[in-house]
């Protein structure tokens, strides 16, 4: 995979959405055909062996790439939302945020058995919303769960990749240290 191209495509916004983040803004790497191109067949190539029955996408970023990849591995998409947005029955997991808990959800019949799952989401900063999803889809007893980023920060006080710990296998494309 060229990460260069990746990396030069990548937008830096720093203090959004507040004061102190340099949000990676993935909006520029979706614009862009050759970037697009380049993540899926990386992510095709990760998981084409995998026997992934399910991609499920967090809302909102998760939903581009992780709508592709389920088209490209035979797999069905499942998206994992914000609360009151899914109009079925649903389940929920709540996640601490820096001020206060936010909660996620999935339609209760979202997934069924048997499943080999794939939660993909754009970016891992502390961990908590893929913690949250990870929950919420072990729920319904899955044969395996993947996890994928595009993007894992790994910069002071960012240790998504320990908080999730053992609970799934994952992969990132990017590392970014700044
Ligand atoms: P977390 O639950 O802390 O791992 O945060 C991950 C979620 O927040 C992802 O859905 C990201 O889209 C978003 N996010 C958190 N930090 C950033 C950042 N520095 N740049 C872009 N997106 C971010």
């Amino acid at each position: 995979m060229d990460k260069n191209l990746l990396i030069r495509n990548l937008r830096n916004v720093p203090n959004f959405p507040k004061e102190g983040i340099q949000f990676k803004d993935v909006s520029t790497l979706f614009k862009n055909p050759a970037c697009v191109k380049e993540m899926l067949n990386e992510l095709v190539n990760i998981y084409k062996d995998k026997g992934i029955t399910k991609v499920v996408g967090i809302e909102s970023r998760g939903f581009v790439m992780g709508a592709m990849l389920a088209e490209k591995l035979g797999a069905g998409f499942i998206m994992c939302r914000k609360p009151g947005k899914l109009p079925a029955k649903t389940i929920s997991a709540e996640y601490n945020k820096e001020y206060g808990t936010d909660t996620i959800e999935m339609h209760e019949d979202a997934l069924g058995e048997n499943e080999i799952v794939l939660i993909h989401d754009d970016l891992l900063a502390t961990g908590g919303s893929m913690k949250a999803a990870i929950e919420l889809v072990n729920k319904f007893a899955p044969k395996k769960v993947y996890v994928n980023f595009l993007i894992e920060l790994r910069m002071e006080g960012l240790k998504g990749r320990e908080f999730i710990g053992e609970d799934a296998e994952i992969s990132t494309l990017l590392t970014l240290t700044e």
